[in-house]
């Protein structure tokens, strides 16, 4: 079976960022808090396993102190009394400070992640700027309604009626560690707009881009307290944030498991919850399709970032008459893949983001083997001591495997025949997940049919894995609740009180 090449171990060199510029302190209420509790967290260099920072693991103790900051900034500090345009103001000061420090964030996130450095300095840092624009348009832009009652009690009394939206108060955001700065960006952004307050946890693996963010948040102007970011491990510090009586709003994005712990902890409070959770999202390519581009898109669909996202296309279904040829492209293409550091230009696919998830994704691959799937390509972790896996294809697997089935998070698609749009709709369907989808055709009929069959948060045509602020993105299913980007966003931090008076 081919197998993808590694480029070089460790990295290209130059555009490593020194370590001695990493702080390891968190930042609560506009200041470097550096004890946490127990032991601290040690991050890593997923190309090349060395241990590059440690952060502290927030206890009770400090995420008091993180929510209490939060607290007084919302209820009495100078951001309470902030007209819309002062909040609009900041941000966009913010969007300008995050591009200014583009080649520093990006840099630091390639280091953090593993991720490509193009994909740090286009998807994180450039469409990072482009959130907090599109999210500081809306500061000003709130409004409620005018409402007209029916009620004719007492005769002769008349009322008038209006909405007014507030902002929901103390926001609890915890992320994960596949697009650190733009998932930090997509909780503080919204929130801010509408006027809240942040905590923000982001994942032990990668805190350090969202703690660079802190800083250039006071940097732009923010009152301290506004935004807070405290480090940690999700079953101290994450669980601390969620049990917290002082945090309004929890804001959720990760795996399906967490979120549904996250979900019931939040209900105890009676706290807002919104969660953007995982997937197994399907790609469904009909014989009208344009091949080429069919084949090319599968590929970017599941292989970007290292299939370390949540709408990767990790199931492939293809048409009968187009099958072999389809497949035997992608795994063509997944065989060709360079692996190597992220800094390096020539890699096309980085390590995965810790040895524990390597070894995760590696088990998922035994498990496809044993339950009588054929690798096409890839299959192997790659050499020396980054976190590598090589891109993976399978095929010949029942629709009831398990990799099938679960989230994977990896470079690894699952390849599977069908004859009919109806069987395409079922398969498709066959899952407990509803994040995405893509449909790869040429024939709009075909095309316009599908769309509403498919139990997906978004669907894309001819496209995979394309968003933009102002498109609404959530799941169906057990892939979240709620509705991020776009105007959507503003109902997950903003409380509707309706004012009625008589006269
Ligand atoms: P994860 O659920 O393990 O962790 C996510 C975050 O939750 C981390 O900050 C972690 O520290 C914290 N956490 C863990 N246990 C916790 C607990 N008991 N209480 C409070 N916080 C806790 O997910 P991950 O491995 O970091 O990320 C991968 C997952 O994220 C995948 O399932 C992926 O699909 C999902 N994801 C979803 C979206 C989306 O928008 N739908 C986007 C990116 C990633």
């Amino acid at each position: 079976m081919p197998a993808a090449s590694v480029s070089s171990a460790g990295h290209a060199g130059a555009d490593r960022p020194e370590l001695g510029a990493i702080r390891e302190s968190m930042l609560i209420d506009g200041k470097p808090v550096r004890e946490g509790q127990g032991e601290p967290v040690a991050v890593y260099d997923p190309a090349t396993g060395q241990v590059i920072a440690h952060q502290p693991d927030a206890g009770p103790v400090q995420i008091d102190l993180a929510v209490q900051a939060a607290r007084r900034a919302f209820d009495s500090g100078p951001w309470r009394g902030m007209l819309p345009a002062g909040r609009e103001r900041l941000l966009l000061k913010l969007a300008d400070l995050v591009e200014q420090h583009g080649n520093e964030l990006a840099r630091l996130e390639t280091l953090n992640s593993g991720k490509l450095l193009g994909v740090a300095q286009g998807l994180e840092v450039e469409s990072g700027a482009q959130w907090l624009r599109y999210m500081a348009g809306w500061a000003t832009k709130i409004t409620g309604d005018t409402l007209s009652l029916s009620i004719p009690f007492p005769p002769g009394v008349r009322y008038s009626a209006q909405t007014l939206p507030q902002p929901v108060g103390v926001v609890g955001a915890i992320i994960p560690w596949n697009f650190p700065l733009l998932m930090a960006i997509w909780k503080i952004a919204p929130a801010l707009a509408a006027g809240c307050t942040v905590v923000l946890k982001p994942a032990e693996e990668t805190p350090l881009t969202a703690l660079r963010l802190a800083e250039l948040v006071l940097e732009a102007g923010f009152p301290p307290g506004v935004v807070n970011v405290v480090t940690g491990r999700g079953e101290t510090a994450g669980a601390a944030l969620v049990a917290h009586p002082g945090v309004d709003k929890i804001a959720f994005t990760g795996s399906t498991e967490v979120g549904k712990l996250i979900g019931r902890a939040a209900m105890d409070g009676m706290k807002r919850v919104s969660l953007e959770l995982g997937g197994k999202s399907p790609v469904i390519v009909l014989d009208d399709c344009d091949v080429d581009r069919a084949v090319q898109g599968a590929a970017a669909a599941i292989f970007f970032n290292q299939g370390q996202v949540c709408t990767a296309g990790s199931r492939l279904y293809v048409q009968k008459g187009l099958y072999a040829k389809v497949v035997q492209g992608l795994a063509d293409l997944a065989a060709g893949m360079t692996l190597g550091s992220g800094f390096d230009p020539a890699t096309q696919v980085g390590p995965l983001v810790s040895a524990r998830h390597q070894k995760r994704v590696m088990d998922y691959i035994g498990i496809g083997r044993a339950e009588g799937g054929r690798v096409l390509a890839g299959g192997g972790a790659g050499e020396g001591a980054g976190y590598f896996v090589q891109p993976t294809v399978f095929t010949g697997l029942r629709p009831d495997a398990r990799i099938v089935r679960e989230e994977i998070f990896g470079p690894v698609v699952v390849a599977q025949p069908f004859d009919s749009l109806d069987d395409a709709v079922l398969l498709a369907n066959d899952s407990a997940f509803g994040l995405g989808a893509s449909l790869w055709s040429n024939d709009l009929a075909r095309v316009q049919g599908l769309i509403p069959r498919i139990d997906a948060g978004t669907i894309w045509v001819n496209t995979h894995n394309m968003l933009d602020p102002n498109m609404p993105f959530g799941g169906f299913k057990q892939s979240g609740i709620g509705r991020e980007h776009g105007r959507a966003v503003l109902d997950l931090y903003l409380e509707k009180k309706s004012v009625c008076m008589a006269y």
